[in-house]
């Protein structure tokens, strides 16, 4: 009697992404009632990470949907660059509202990035979450963690402690909450967009949904760290190996 968890993993193509989607697909296959929806930065979807999904077995949904060039703004306006993921993820928005009719009942759902590391904890609080739900994340820049502050008295969220703009509305990694499927049903045209401020994205699309004061504080009352933003260094390669696939 789980909840479906709709994990949103955009995805692209460069020397480590076999690596990143094994790592990531071998976590959800430890997950009871995952749909893994994979959307690849591309014309067109590959036959490594088509294989890669059907080897996996999990329940998954391969889309494919490519950033835009935006060669216009080059040197001018470097914001989009921080936008990783955004046309992926409302690619996965766009197949949730075409594919569900809004109360339909248990699921929730979470942006799940190739490169993070996620402890399977993490799923059992995400099957918490009632509208939008928060825990920390650790290793995000700054401080060793981002974590959403608790008033003991309350149990709700006051503020959050960031190495970054700790006073964002909404100052929590895309690692760090999860929205029910009704919600993101509910609120048609919530969406990422490239035009908001650096580093805003999360703050900017929780917005649409829920306020600080509703938040759900998770994993203990936000006092544990079950999914860290790591990055994967980029390998220096001087050739080629013929005939495999990587
Ligand atoms: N991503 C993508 N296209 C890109 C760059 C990134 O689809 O050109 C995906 C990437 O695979 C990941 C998410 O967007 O799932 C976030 O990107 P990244 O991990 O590079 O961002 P960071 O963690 O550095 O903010
Ligand atoms: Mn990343």
């Amino acid at each position: 009697n789980h909840p479906v968890i709709y994990a949103v993993t955009p995805t692209y193509a460069r020397l480590v992404q076999k690596a990143e989607l094994t790592r990531i697909s071998q976590t959800l296959m430890l997950v009871p009632n995952v749909h893994w929806i994979v959307i690849e930065d591309s014309e067109k979807k590959t036959d490594l990470v088509r294989n890669l999904i059907s080897e996996s077995k999990l329940v998954a949904t391969h889309l494919n949907a490519k950033t835009p060039p935006f060669e216009q703004l080059k040197d001018k306006d470097p914001r989009w660059k921080r936008h990783r993921g955004v046309e992926q993820r409302n690619m996965a928005l766009k197949w949730l509202r075409e594919n569900f009719q809004p109360k339909r009942g248990k699921g929730i759902v979470y942006f799940m990035d190739d490169d993070n590391t996620y402890s399977i904890k993490v799923f059992k609080e995400i099957e918490k979450v009632k509208k939008v739900g928060v825990w920390p994340v650790g290793l995000v820049g700054g401080l060793n963690a981002e974590a959403p502050i608790i008033d003991p008295e309350t149990g709700k969220v006051t503020g959050y402690k960031s190495g970054w703009k700790p006073n964002r509305p909404f100052a929590i990694d895309m690692a760090g909450f999860a929205i029910s499927l009704d919600l993101i049903l509910e609120k048609q045209e919530a969406q990422f967009s490239y035009m908001m401020e650096k580093g805003l994205q999360e703050s900017e699309f929780l917005s649409y949904f829920t306020t600080k004061e509703e938040l759900e504080p998770l994993a203990d009352n936000c006092t544990k760290v079950y999914v860290w933003h790591t990055r994967t260094e980029k390998p220096t390669i001087t050739g080629i190996v013929p005939g495999l696939e990587v």
